[in-house]
């Protein structure tokens, strides 16, 4: 039942998300094979999303799983050597440049891309704004906000806007309570996937 009601949730989420990509089309230059989200990140994933995960990698095929499961042997033996705080790596869905397991990709990956407000009410612009992707022409690089100069020269219809698309919200208790879902323990992909594949 919880997995069931998290793939409505999922429904409902990619409804909404196709809204805000389609408001601010203007600024987004997502396409396929660009996949510098996945290249760097920590991802954040819940127990049901990666249990949701799964589902999806058991369907590749040997090979793809075998690829993927040396991936993460090697990740693992990075993590070990990292002084970094939050292990930052490529993730190791990530094929030739495309999510192998994109349909039960996570939440945050579906959001990549987009501004939003952080918990301190804040806005986050994504990362690529300031590699001339998304956002990239009406970003202050140094303050690291959208210039109101910038935005009045470039000639843009739509103003940039930012969506209440944090991960924390998205998981938050009140979509619990609204979808039926527990969304349980939450950690970087990577962890999940050591214990899941008993990599040590
Ligand atoms: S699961 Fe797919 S979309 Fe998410 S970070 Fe990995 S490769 Fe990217
Ligand atoms: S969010 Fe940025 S890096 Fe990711 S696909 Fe879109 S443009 Fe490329």
């Amino acid at each position: 039942m919880n997995l069931y009601n998290f793939i409505t949730y999922l429904e409902y989420l990619d409804k909404k998300l196709a809204e805000f990509f389609d408001n601010q089309q203007e600024y987004i230059c997502c396409q396929k094979g660009c996949a510098k989200c996945c290249q760097h990140g920590n991802y954040p994933f819940s127990k049901i999303e990666f249990e949701y995960l799964m589902l999806g990698f058991k369907k590749l095929d040997k090979n793809t799983q075998e690829l993927i499961r040396n991936k993460i042997i090697n990740l693992n033996e990075e993590k070990i050597t990292s002084s970094e705080k939050y292990f930052m790596y490529e993730c190791p869905f990530l094929i030739d440049n495309e999510c192998s397991v994109y349909k039960h990709r996570g939440i945050i990956c579906r959001t990549f891309g987009l501004m939003y407000y952080r918990e301190d009410g804040n806005t986050k612009i994504p990362f690529c704004a300031f590699q001339g992707l998304n956002y990239s022409k009406v970003a202050d690089e140094e303050k690291k906000i959208i210039s109101e100069e910038k935005y009045i020269a470039s000639g843009y219809i739509q103003e940039p806007l930012a969506f209440n698309v944090s991960y924390k919200f998205l998981t938050n208790k009140e979509h619990e309570i609204g979808y039926g879902i527990q969304f349980g323990e939450c950690k970087s992909l990577i962890e999940w996937l050591i214990e899941e594949f008993h990599i040590r």
